[in-house]
């Protein structure tokens, strides 16, 4: 088995774009013991008050599968352990497990430390006897090791010693430039395995992309313990990222990382999601095990191969970490596609029912001609085939829709009026916006939910305009996604247009429309064709 430490807390909030308050690092600590990882780094409590609050705050929370850790540098060169206000504030913190990191490699003690060799590895020694003799268990980050040894390989084994014998339980071996190759991280750990007795861990940061590479070749050469981050969060191009290393070891390699089991993996994605959405961070499509993309087919020889034998363009079965495969819909498709579209939305079309079919394709192939990019935008496809279905239940009619936009005297006012027609009734409703999209958005809301309530859990998350690639001759259209959620799910609608305007209306009325048909049309009742979010 080998142990995962995740630094998400501090390594992964040092990352440039990312802020966690304290409430979001609570939450995510509970998360990833929920997850059974074995330590979370809860923050560095002697460099600021936020990461102190967090220790005292994670005290009235009871973690079933996880230790938390609190992180520290070894000693001033200056002071003794007692009177060395990190140490302290370790100590403060009330943890049973301490990280600290040294360094390791030659240059930092001389030219960064400004210091010896020997005070180096008395500060190293001194800084883990003192937190042992309080009764800590004592992780030893070697920082830099990888560079060190390189440089000086003596004394960087030197330092392991000195912290093997002060009775450090793990000795992590960290690449923090995040620029050692592969084939080094092997050679390298496998020669340290053979000359320390104890546990050795691996530190990696992705500078050449090679973070998850290195962790896994540190693992077959000996290391049982990894250090990383969710979704690779971390200092410049960040650190290892363990919703890639925990999959890999677990369902590649055979290596059991949590006594959890591997059932545990299928919420593998919701742990991933769910720590971008607290950092604030938009999730990467091309993550691999997790992102959106990961088992997405586009290309008609793929869809057609995957239909039949999923082994055939899928690395693992999706389910696996709690990830689903995704069909796109694209200039290249044909019956296939639309038949794997129909089976992702649970909507009952088989190859059988023809002239459906084949109308659904003419429809696609229309609307792509028109620079509609359909592959973006599930629920603008659902609404299309559950109209040639005969599924689609209208419930709202656009009478007509006017957004205005003026600037009066250097000040900007933006406002809409939309008409529907609902049952037998006729709605009017008017409102003003930060823009006209904005407006229009607003008067619709404000007319639909007077007879939809459910409306009001809608929120527009995501809208981006771009240039559409229609055929030569036609004046310059615009396509617009906007992208919605109501909290449980997201779904993305798509309009093209040459008046922006006009293209942001039809992907806006689509995207309510969606969102009535799965929550009011019972011939649709059960269907998910959206993505939980
Ligand atoms: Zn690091």
């Amino acid at each position: 088995m080998v142990e995962i430490y995740d630094t998400t807390l501090r390594d992964g909030a040092q990352s440039k774009d990312i802020y966690f308050s304290l409430q979001d690092k609570l939450r995510i600590a509970l998360k990833l013991d929920e997850f059974g990882i074995q330590y979370i780094e809860g923050g560095w409590p002697g460099s600021n008050p936020k990461d102190q609050e967090f220790f005292k705050a994670v005290k009235q929370y009871s973690f079933k599968h996880s230790v938390i850790t609190a992180f520290g540098s070894t000693r001033r060169k200056d002071l003794p352990p007692d009177k060395d206000p990190n140490l302290q504030a370790i100590l403060e913190s009330g943890v049973e497990v301490a990280t600290i990191f040294g360094k390791a490699w030659d240059l930092h003690v001389t030219k960064v430390l400004k210091t010896s060799l020997e005070q180096n590895l008395d500060m190293v020694y001194s800084s883990i006897t003192y937190l042992r003799e309080h009764g800590l268990k004592v992780i030893f980050d070697a920082e830099h090791f990888f560079d060190g040894y390189k440089a000086n390989p003596e004394y960087a084994l030197s330092v392991l010693r000195v912290a093997e014998e002060a009775g450090a339980q793990v000795l992590v071996l960290c690449d923090t430039n995040g620029g050692t190759l592969p084939h080094e991280i092997y050679k390298i750990v496998k020669m340290i395995k053979d000359k320390m007795k104890v546990l050795l861990g691996i530190h990696c940061h992705n500078d050449c992309g090679m973070a998850v590479a290195n962790s896994i070749q540190a693992v077959l050469a000996g290391a049982v313990h990894v250090q990383g981050t969710i979704n690779g969060f971390g200092e410049r191009c960040g650190n290892a990222d363990l919703c890639q290393i925990i999959p890999t070891l677990e369902l590649k390699l055979g290596i059991s990382t949590s006594q959890l089991g591997v059932e545990r993996l299928r919420r593998l994605r919701e742990l991933s999601q769910y720590v971008y959405e607290l950092a604030g961070i938009h999730p990467n499509s091309y993550q691999p095990f997790v992102g959106d993309n990961a088992f997405a087919h586009k290309g008609g020889v793929h869809v057609d191969a995957v239909l039949k034998v999923p082994q055939a363009y899928e690395h693992i079965d999706p389910s696996l970490i709690g990830n689903q495969r995704v069909f796109s819909v694209s200039e290249l498709s044909g019956k296939a596609n639309i038949l794997a579209k129909a089976r992702e939305f649970h909507l009952p079309l088989s190859s059988e029912d023809r002239e459906v079919l084949n109308s659904i394709v003419r429809k696609v192939k229309e609307l792509e001609n028109q620079g509609y990019h359909l592959e973006n935008a599930d629920a603008t496809l659902f609404l299309l085939m559950t109209k040639e279905m005969g599924l689609y239940q209208e419930f709202f009619k656009v009478i007509y829709c006017r957004m205005t936009s003026e600037s009066r005297d250097g000040e900007f006012i933006a406002d809409s009026a939309v008409k529907l027609k609902i049952g037998d009734q006729y709605v009017y409703d008017i409102a003003e916006g930060n823009g006209p999209v904005h407006a229009e958005d607003l008067a619709l809301r404000k007319a639909l939910s007077a007879f939809f309530p459910e409306i009001k859990d809608v929120e527009l998350v995501n809208y981006r305009v771009s240039i559409a690639d229609v055929a030569a001759g036609t004046a310059s259209a615009v396509r617009v996604f906007i992208e919605f959620s109501d909290g449980e799910r997201s779904w993305r609608t798509v309009g093209v247009s040459t008046n922006i305007l006009e293209a942001s209306k039809v992907a806006l009325i689509d995207g309510y429309d969606y969102y009535l048909q799965l929550k009011r049309n019972p011939k649709l009742r059960g269907i998910t064709a959206s993505r939980e979010v």
